[in-house]
């Protein structure tokens, strides 16, 4: 029976090698899926597809060798790395998403979001999202130095955990409203995100809202199998 997995928030860097290892591990384990969503903040941080760092390359090599195992590899973009580009992706054969996707998931209609758009409540971000999104910024962030990238990229998560850490608790997750009006929209039942780290199946009005976890000392996946769906906590 044909599996699908769908992952996020790993927020890999150099400074996660046991979250890093616990990804490998874990595609080793999961060596016959068929299709594998990776659904944004894979990485804490994307200074630019040319970016040559030891990390980059690990993860694109295990990526490459899933791929050659017959795994099919999605890339949704996430609000830390959302400069990783087809170039990136183009060495493990991943597939870039845009930042919705609809597709039947065990027999019903989904939606996969990374899921900071369903955070309305949070001003300060979406206003920041639409700078970062803006082409004109992207080509001129792109245009800079590694090293100047790098540094950028430090600076920005200082400022981001230091916003996070002021702003109150239900303005991190997502909107209710936003939610059904995304279902509404894509007409769907269905809505699979990562982004608040609050791993839960919530039943709505009109289906369901699955909120995929965090890696941090445990890894999170949900899985697909035929009509079954599993949001699964592993040790890494
Ligand atoms: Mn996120």
């Amino acid at each position: 029976m044909p599996v699908s997995l769908f992952i996020s928030d790993l927020h890999l860097s150099d400074d996660t090698p046991d979250i890093e290892q616990g990804l490998y591990r874990f595609l080793e384990r999961e060596k016959q899926v068929d299709r594998l969503f990776l659904l944004g903040d894979i990485f804490e941080a994307w200074i630019g597809d040319d970016d040559d760092s030891a990390l980059a390359a690990r993860f694109a090599t295990v990526m490459a060798r899933q791929a050659s195992r017959g795994t099919r590899l999605y890339f949704m973009r996430g609000n830390r790395d959302f400069l990783v580009g087809q170039a990136y992706l183009a060495r493990f054969g991943a597939e870039l998403l845009s930042d919705r996707l609809c597709l039947e998931i065990a027999g019903e209609p989904t939606l996969l979001m990374h899921g900071d758009l369903l955070c309305t409540d949070d001003i300060d971000y979406l206003a920041f999202r639409e700078l970062v999104h803006d082409t004109k910024w992207q080509t001129e962030m792109l245009a800079k130095p590694l090293a100047e990238r790098r540094h950028l990229a430090h600076q920005l998560r200082s400022m981001s955990k230091e916003a996070a850490s002021n702003k109150a608790e239900d303005i991190m997750d997502v909107n209710e409203s936003a939610v059904l009006n995304e279902l509404t929209a894509q007409g769907v039942s269905r809505l699979i995100h990562g982004h608040t780290h609050r791993p839960q199946r919530h039943a709505l009005p009109i289906g369901e809202r699955i909120v995929l976890g965090d890696w941090t000392k445990t890894g999170w996946c949900l899985r697909e199998q035929g009509t079954r769906l599993t949001l699964e906590e592993f040790v890494l």
